[in-house]
């Protein structure tokens, strides 16, 4: 596995990928501290070492709003770091003391904001199973769209969320192209982010459309 890490610092993590998604140009870059270039930086502890020098092989799609269904209020950030007062909304009090992070938010402008590298275990998961695997924090990547089960993504998380997969596919050959779940398939009976509103078929066609990028 060490052979595999130097491979990766050295290598595909600075490997800079374009990908044309309609008439946007994205430009997103994985640096060599296993973070997006260019995207706010916001540093959460609710993270640590992934067991084994595992390396992601997942990618999974959860949801979050706080109060659900309001947006930009930057609670979810906050809760993300840990700066996020429970008692500011009554829907908060079942968060006291809650440690959860994903490595990426995607607001609703498709604008990405980073918490945990990429090389770290964030606890976005919980009890989890993927294809017979338990705790799948070990292996994964965690992404939250600002959002709800309720409603509909906007163009522009699909646009963002789309290229920003491609490009974890490049800098992380482990995540086979078909290793992009949401939450719900992953703990069933507990979660149901990202719901049935988001639209897997232009994530899952887009991603193959373009996943010659990567060649
Ligand atoms: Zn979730």
């Amino acid at each position: 596995m060490v052979g595999c890490g130097l491979w990766l610092a050295n290598c595909c993590v600075r490997r800079r990928i374009i990908v044309l998604l309609g008439q946007r140009t994205i430009h997103l870059q994985i640096n060599a501290e296993h973070r997006l270039d260019q995207v706010m930086w916001r540093p959460s502890a609710h993270c640590d070492l992934r067991p084994r020098g595992l390396q992601p092989e997942l990618i999974v799609v959860h949801c979050v709003s706080l109060p659900e269904g309001e947006y930009g209020t930057d609670a979810p950030q906050r809760l993300f770091t840990g700066e996020l007062d429970c008692a500011e909304h009554p829907s908060f009090a079942d968060l006291a003391g809650l440690k959860v992070a994903p490595h990426l938010m995607i607001d609703r402008n498709g604008q990405i904001e980073q918490f945990v590298s990429f090389d770290k275990r964030a606890w976005h998961a919980g009890i989890s199973n993927w294809r017979g695997r338990n705790s799948c924090n070990d292996f994964s990547i965690g992404v939250e769209l600002e959002g709800s089960v309720k409603e509909d993504y906007t163009v522009d998380q699909y646009r963002t969320l789309i290229q920003l997969v491609i490009m974890l596919m490049g800098a992380y050959p482990q995540i086979s192209a078909d290793a992009v779940v949401g939450h719900c398939d992953i703990a069933p009976v507990r979660k149901t982010d990202p719901g049935p509103r988001f639209d897997w078929s232009w994530v899952v066609t887009q991603v193959h459309q373009n996943i010659g990028a990567l060649l």
